[in-house]
């Protein structure tokens, strides 16, 4: 039997694999205009520092992180998220030393084992950005105004954005213990009243509709902001409503970990069935003390690159004609020919013509077809009388037109053909 991609996992071949790349980049520009320098972490970290950074508790600790021990015998894990790599390396390098806040973006793989369905992989991709070192409303906001872009950019009409706050040290306690008292009175199954004790907030995202059901009348964090976060929060609102990013209240948007605090956010789309996250982010204001590191306040984002495709696929934004290889395609005839098309070649790349050509000694038939499936503009036809004249025969391949060019000008001739 011949291999298969692993299970959760898929290949990204032409066209579209030209199409994703197109999408990381375009998510990414808008961190680039605004000062966010690339950074690039290793695929695998030592296994603590998810267990620290993303939190024992969470789903991706406790089931869904690719862990494996080296020949050493060290414990590594293949990264299931970008943000405790991204403040691992600051603090190693110490970046937070210089001016803050340090702006940081990403764009990696990611692995995650999961019940592999669309849209939910167990190897996907993230363009991540990470602000850290500052308490500002205005720096949440900025994140996600530049987050927003880069889904309009892509001409993506149907992101929504939920919006909440998790309050702070001083005020989510006095919430978690209220919730705490609440929750404890429902009617739920073991696992779930044993999460009530470790992580309350995360029973509010439980997915199950007997859960879900159950929750009307939960306490809502916005309820118990202290006057501190209440303001901060009102600030960002401000922010992205005169920048005019439109925004759902959504109070139930938690995150469960003790270091999220205030900002939260996600993206959303409508088209993605029950995977309808294409981005999330918020304020981790006590990650850095949790990795050994001093106070560092901070936020960040990472949008699904998988899922954006999806979203784009969804609102018919990629269409299926397919893109043109290359701009020139070369027919030679014979084995002078090749050796001189070769080099025309090379001429034609170097001056900003991408041209490809017929291999295998292919006749003018089957050389005549590679060039229509190239998506060519131009064939470049070289028999053994051209050669013999110094010309090449320069075939418009969407009128059919042929004409007689000098060898010594075909690359200029083109070039002005292309552009
Ligand atoms: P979900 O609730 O869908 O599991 P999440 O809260 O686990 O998402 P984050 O950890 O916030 O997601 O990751 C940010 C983004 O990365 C998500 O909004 C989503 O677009 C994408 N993402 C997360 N997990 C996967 C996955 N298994 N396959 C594809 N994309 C994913
Ligand atoms: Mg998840």
């Amino acid at each position: 039997m011949s291999f298969q991609a692993p299970k959760g996992t898929f290949d990204w071949l032409p066209p579209r694999s030209e199409r994703i790349l197109a999408v990381r980049e375009a998510l990414a520009a808008p961190l680039r205009e605004a000062g966010y320098g690339y950074i690039e972490t290793p695929v695998f970290e030592d296994t603590q520092l998810f267990a620290r950074g993303v939190g024992e508790s969470t789903d991706i600790v406790s089931k869904e992180m690719y862990t494996f021990p080296d020949k050493a015998g060290r414990s590594l894990t293949l990264r299931p998220e970008g943000t405790a790599s991204v403040v691992r390396a600051v603090l190693q390098h110490n970046l937070h030393a210089g001016q803050l806040p340090v702006k940081l973006w990403y764009s990696g793989s990611q692995f995650r084992y999961e019940r592999a369905q669309k849209g939910r992989y167990r190897h996907f991709w993230q363009v991540g950005a990470e602000a850290l070192g500052a308490e500002d409303p205005a720096l949440d906001a900025e994140l996600i105004v530049l987050g927003a872009r880069g889904f309009t950019s892509l001409g993506l009409e149907n992101v929504r954005l939920l919006l909440n706050s998790l309050g702070d040290k001083t005020c989510r306690p006095a919430y978690r213990a209220a919730l705490q008292e609440f929750l404890r009175g429902l009617d739920l199954d073991a696992d779930t009243k044993a999460r009530i004790e470790i992580n309350p907030l995360r029973v509010l995202d439980d997915k199950r509709p007997e859960v879900q059901a159950q929750l009307t009348g939960a306490p809502l964090v916005v309820d118990h902001l202290c006057a501190a976060c209440k303001a901060y929060h009102e600030e960002v609102r401000f922010l992205l409503t005169a920048s005019g990013i439109a925004f759902e209240d959504d109070p139930r948007l938690v995150r469960g970990l003790d270091y999220y605090t205030r900002t939260t956010f996600e993206f959303v789309h409508d088209g993605l069935g029950s995977q309808s996250a294409v981005g999330g982010g918020g304020r981790y204001d006590g990650l850095s003390e949790m990795l050994d590191g001093p106070p560092l306040p901070s936020v960040g984002w990472a949008l699904g690159v998988d899922r954006t495709f999806l979203a784009m696929e969804a609102e018919g934004l990629l269409g299926d004609h397919a893109q043109a290889r290359v701009q020139v395609y070369g027919v030679p005839l014979g084995d002078e020919a090749r050796r001189r098309m070769f080099l025309i070649l090379n001429d034609l790349r170097v001056a900003g013509v991408s041209a490809d050509m017929a291999f295998g000694g292919k006749g003018l038939k089957g050389a005549m077809k590679g060039a229509g499936r190239s998506g060519a503009g131009f064939a470049l036809i070289l028999g053994e009388r051209d050669l013999a004249a110094e010309v090449v025969q320069v075939k418009n391949l969407t009128t059919a037109e042929q004409t007689e060019v000098p060898l010594a000008q075909v690359v200029d001739v083109l070039k002005g053909k292309v552009q």
